[in-house]
C-alpha cells in the first residue's frame, strides 16, 4: 500500500515532460512581452481617450447651456441658422425656429450676427 502511494507522488507525474518546457517558457516570456507591448498601447488609446474627452467637455460646455425651447435644440438651431436665414426651411421648422429664438438669447444672437454678415 505504502509502495503504491510514493510511486504516485507528484515528482513522478511533472518529471517526465522538460522538452518543451523551454519552448513553453519562452512562448509565455514572448506572449507577456506582447501584452505589455498591447497594456501600452491600450494605455495611449486611453490617455488620448481621456484628452479627447476633456477636449470635448471644453467644447462642449456649449452642450450645458444647450436649451431646448420651442422642441428643438440650440445645436439643431445653428445647424439650421443659414438655411433658416435664406427661408428654405419648411413652415413648421421655421416657425419653431423662430419661436426658439425668441426664447434662446445665444441663438437670437446667432441668428443676429448671421444675419448681418449676409
Ligand atoms: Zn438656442
Amino acid at each position: 500500500m505504502l509502495a503504491v502511494y510514493t510511486d504516485m507522488t507528484p515528482e513522478n507525474e511533472f518529471g517526465p515532460c522538460p522538452p518543451g518546457e523551454f519552448a513553453r517558457l519562452s512562448q509565455s516570456l514572448r506572449a507577456r512581452k506582447s501584452r505589455r507591448a498591447m497594456l501600452r498601447s491600450v494605455a495611449a488609446v486611453a490617455a488620448c481617450g481621456a484628452a479627447g474627452t476633456l477636449l470635448w467637455q471644453w467644447f462642449g460646455s456649449e452642450g450645458e447651456l444647450e436649451a431646448n425651447y420651442a422642441g428643438i435644440r440650440c445645436s439643431r438651431v445653428r445647424a439650421l441658422a443659414a438655411a433658416y436665414l435664406r427661408g428654405e426651411l419648411a413652415q413648421a421648422q421655421q416657425q419653431q425656429i423662430k419661436l426658439h429664438v425668441a426664447q434662446c438669447e445665444r441663438c437670437r444672437q446667432l441668428l443676429q450676427s448671421m444675419g448681418a454678415r449676409s
